[in-house]
């Protein structure tokens, strides 16, 4: 049983105090850390993981890109469209971050490509962890509902892409001119369409990644279905080394019982030879959730786990996780 956890860049903290970090988290059982944060953090800080006997895979955040000042500022073009017509740059949905890329332009698939390659130069890092590899939520986890005042159905201001490069695709696909159909939320053929978006990107950067010798994995919604519907991201098609779903339960007002499931779920789809390591939300679960959900997702199948937020991992989750590894 493999355990992973999230690390963000944070710029207060010194190398010492990273390097205490690294050690306890070695110390208690974890195989390794996704980290997050720009390439000058990453050059600086994985090595001192990488040293201790962590893995390191950099998380990256893909086709969301509020934090990329060059994209935005020279490709406004770039950027996704509602089906309201307006751009995620200009008016994003939901929340100010939510700037994003459409994954049917080649340029994008070329920046991004390119992006993760000068990431994976660094020698301490072994592979490129994907996160918002997808396309913005279509449908929201119905617990989440609630803090944006939404009812569970489908708005077109969360609907993406229709952006030229997308229109013009799919008409040359299907001959379909997508703009005067109606019931465009149950087109079959519109949905693939999206869903292969994402799936072709993914594909691509995988030959890439895997040609350096480095792995890809990455962060997706829970099932394959789920994430198909909810934000176009069938990873049950992608070519990955290990898909790591957020089954944050209380998001979606389950409990720990649909963790399992959900594994269960995404090995049916995905095949015995991708390997699922069952994200876990620890700020909504108390110490039983939390041994219940490690004892269900082993039953279900689950590679492993990874804990988010790294912060959040307490020495009471250490012992179960200690306890865990002597028994196997
Ligand atoms: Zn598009």
């Amino acid at each position: 049983m493999e355990f992973y956890t999230w690390v963000h860049e944070d710029k207060n903290k010194s190398t010492d105090q990273w390097k205490e970090d690294f050690n306890s988290l070695k110390e208690n059982g974890f195989e390794g850390i996704f980290l997050g944060g720009d390439i000058d953090f990453l050059k600086k800080i994985s090595p001192i993981a990488k040293d201790i006997g962590l893995e390191v895979q950099a998380w990256f955040w893909t086709l969301n890109v509020n934090n990329d000042e060059f994209v935005q500022k020279e490709h406004p073009d770039w950027f996704n469209v509602s089906r309201l017509g307006q751009s995620s740059l200009t008016d994003p949905p939901y929340v100010d971050y939510y700037k994003w890329l459409c994954p049917s332009k080649p340029e994008v698939t070329e920046y991004i490509t390119e992006k993760i390659l000068k990431i994976l130069e660094i020698d301490s890092i072994s592979g490129i962890h994907l996160d918002y590899i997808r396309h913005p939520d279509q449908y929201l986890p119905v617990g989440l509902l609630k803090n944006y005042d939404l009812e569970d159905k489908y708005y077109p201001e969360f609907d993406f892409c229709y952006c030229d490069t997308c229109k013009q695709k799919f008409k040359e696909q299907t001959g379909i001119d997508i703009s005067t159909k109606e019931n465009i939320e149950q087109d079959d053929d519109w949905f693939e369409f999206r869903l292969k978006s994402v799936i072709d990107l993914v594909n691509h950067i995988s030959e890439k990644v895997h040609a350096k010798n480095k792995k890809i994995t990455a962060a997706v919604f829970p099932t394959p279905d789920m994430a198909s519907i909810m934000v176009r991201q069938d990873w049950s098609r992608w070519n990955i080394d290990g898909a790591f779903p957020m089954l944050y339960n209380s998001f979606y007002n389950e409990d720990t019982v649909w963790i399992a499931d959900s594994i269960r779920e995404g090995i049916f789809h995905a095949g015995r030879e991708l390997p699922i390591y069952a994200g876990l939300y620890l700020p909504e679960m108390d110490i039983t959730d939390f041994i219940e959900a490690i004892e269900f997702s082993i039953d279900g199948g689950a590679s492993g786990f990874s804990l988010f937020p790294s912060d959040k991992i307490t020495k009471e989750h250490i012992s179960v996780i200690n306890k865990l590894k002597i028994e196997n």
